[in-house]
């Protein structure tokens, strides 16, 4: 970074270097962009950010990102309750919902099982998706956890629990490329992989 920048925009050119995909380069170009801006575009960015921050939650029953207390999907009333799918994070609810063709409920586990990154079972939302079902009326959990091998491990662990309860538990169809996530997977994959799920053993 250039000491003849003032401290203020050698700061900013520092924030924007952070974020994802950012290079040294592109941080400089923002930074002088927000510079140049009028005030009002310039605080206009600030105030979304604090506002994603301070008003963004998880939703208390599906653990999706929400402004209210119960996001949209499960307070929407021609929605499904009694069908539950399991993704690893709101990207992929994102995702799913493209498809179009979904109306069941979600649940965020918010990541994957991953000892050797220190993400264990207690890290995740398992224990809130065990509660939920044994209360809820539910028939089926749909397991649209990535299908690779820290998505798979997850799916059978969580099955795992819930075999008890006695409710259906399916899994995506493998239309899904092994080894890939279902935030990249194109809509028609992921129509062909929801239509033709199966029970899981
Ligand atoms: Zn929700």
């Amino acid at each position: 970074m250039s000491g003849a920048y003032t401290e203020s925009l050698n700061r900013l050119i520092e924030e924007f270097g952070k974020l994802p995909g950012v290079g040294p380069k592109t941080a400089e170009r923002l930074a002088f962009y927000i510079l140049k801006a009028n005030p009002a575009e310039a605080m206009a960015l600030a105030e979304a950010i604090r506002d994603v921050k301070n008003k963004i939650k998880r939703c208390e029953i599906c653990c999706n990102f929400s402004e209210q207390a119960v996001c949209q999907i499960c307070s929407d009333p021609r929605r499904d309750k009694s069908l539950i799918c399991v993704v690893e994070q709101p990207k992929d609810v994102i995702s799913l919902e493209k498809t179009g063709t979904c109306r069941w409920v979600y649940h965020v586990l918010g990541g994957h099982i991953a000892p050797l990154e220190g993400v264990e079972p207690g890290d995740l939302t398992i224990e809130q998706l065990v509660e939920r079902v044994r209360e809820g009326d539910v028939k089926e959990v749909i397991m649209a956890t990535n299908p690779n091998m820290a998505g798979d491990g997850t799916a059978l662990y969580i099955s795992s629990l819930l075999r008890s309860t006695g409710v259906k538990i399916t899994k995506l169809a493998r239309g899904l490329p092994t080894g890939s996530t279902i935030e990249y997977a194109s809509g028609k994959m992921l129509t062909d992989a929801i239509t033709g799920r199966q029970e899981l053993e």
